[in-house]
């Protein structure tokens, strides 16, 4: 988080950098998260050597996966590569002319993708972009506020290729089908279902719940290096794997993120470090106290909408009293020597959401003046 070491070149300076506070969680465009010094060290080892990179992905995919208790396994280079190359995968299988010819082959195989509507988000990109790149088509199921496994069923045709289940806060969560339910489907009529859990904590549940493909994105929960894993039946991450004499080369992941995800998978099943939501709520109760001393200001503990074990603390603005909106409050959080941002998808209901789980406590105490200095006029 801080360079504090003399030994340590200041970044900050030498590129003229601003510091940060990340309170948004593990957003990609603040650097997502810290791994722990052991995968560090794993990712440095990992610069210094060769290897035989086919035997290095093929092995590690194999320690994965048996640490999971899954089929098969392999390390992508993050993500949303994973979602391209598994709708690819799923798309060519072992076709040499698609596989080099993805986008131009007029090829007549099952292209389409069936999503729920609700689950067509943008998570800091399009899901429908990397399904595009992967050759799919989306078919969206439901609506928006609604999608039952009868939605899905009903337009499975000879041209599906998969269904793809988005697991994420940034979905609908009311009235949508579960994983099982999806994979039921998926079962019944003999389509694969990919599962895109790329911010999920639980490593094994999709999987078991009957997903073929299940992807993750390596330095969110997993807190590796810049990578994401996906997990899955032998067959369709075979195919996957595949993709990178194809449209997986310009997403190809490097011999240290490889060997940096699979050390921090290791570490967060075998030496869980996991700061639980209660102690989450510890953290964060004397910063929470001390702004709903601030007059027009009101806070208190909310928990993770998609029921991961993540305890946040709202803040309301009213702007009647403080004279400015949380849209304003958000932006002005970001002004000054220190950017603090925030969790801001409820900024037009008036409120943000802080997550402390990369904040220390000094750091929450630093939010708190930077809050009462701007609604004093301090700042
Ligand atoms: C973060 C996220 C992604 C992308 O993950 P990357 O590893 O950054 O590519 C995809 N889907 C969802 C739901 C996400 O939250």
């Amino acid at each position: 988080m801080s360079l504090e070491s003399p030994a340590k070149k200041d970044i900050y300076g030498q590129y003229h950098l601003k510091k940060v506070i990340n309170a948004s969680g593990r957003m990609t465009i603040l650097g997502v998260s810290t791994p722990r010094p052991e995968v560090v060290e794993t990712v440095s080892q990992g610069l210094n050597e060769y290897f035989e990179i086919k035997d290095l992905i093929d092995k590690t995919g194999q320690y994965i996966a048996r640490l999971l208790n899954v089929e098969n396994a392999l390390v992508v280079s993050c993500a949303s590569a994973g979602i391209a190359q598994a709708v690819a995968g799923l798309i060519v299988k072992d076709d040499r002319d698609l596989l080099f010819n993805l986008h131009s082959s007029t090829k007549n195989v099952p292209r389409e993708i069936i999503v729920a509507k609700g689950h067509n988000v943008n998570f800091g990109a399009p899901i429908g972009t990397m399904v595009a790149l992967g050759g799919g088509v989306v078919v969206e199921a439901g609506y928006a506020n609604e999608c039952y496994a009868d939605h899905i069923a009903s337009l499975i045709n000879v041209n599906t290729a998969a269904i793809l289940y988005v697991k994420s806060h940034h979905c609908v969560q009311k009235s949508m089908l579960s994983v099982a339910q999806a994979a039921a489907v998926a079962q019944k009529y003999q389509i694969p279902l990919i599962v895109d859990a790329a911010a999920e904590e639980d490593l094994v549940t999709y999987y078991q719940q009957g997903a073929d493909i299940v992807i993750y994105s390596g330095a969110k929960a997993i807190e590796g290096p810049t990578s994401g894993l996906a997990i899955g039946r032998h067959q369709a991450i075979e195919w996957l794997k595949r993709q990178s004499e194809g449209i997986g080369r310009p997403m190809k992941v490097g011999k240290e993120g490889i060997l940096g995800l699979t050390r921090a998978i290791e570490l967060y099943i075998n030496d869980p470090k996991h700061e639980t939501g209660q102690q989450m709520v510890s953290k964060m109760q004397p910063f929470i106290e001390k702004l709903n001393a601030l007059n027009g200001i009101s806070a208190k503990v909310v928990w993770d909408s998609a029921g991961r074990d993540i305890a946040r603390a709202e803040i309301a603005f009213d702007a009647k009293v403080i004279g400015k909106t949380a849209i304003e409050m958000v932006d002005l959080m970001k002004q000054g020597d220190i950017a603090v941002y925030f969790r801001q998808y409820k900024a037009n209901e008036g409120k943000v959401d802080a997550d402390v789980r990369s904040v220390t406590s000094a750091q929450l105490d630093t939010i708190y003046h930077k809050i009462k200095n701007i609604i004093q006029g301090v700042e």
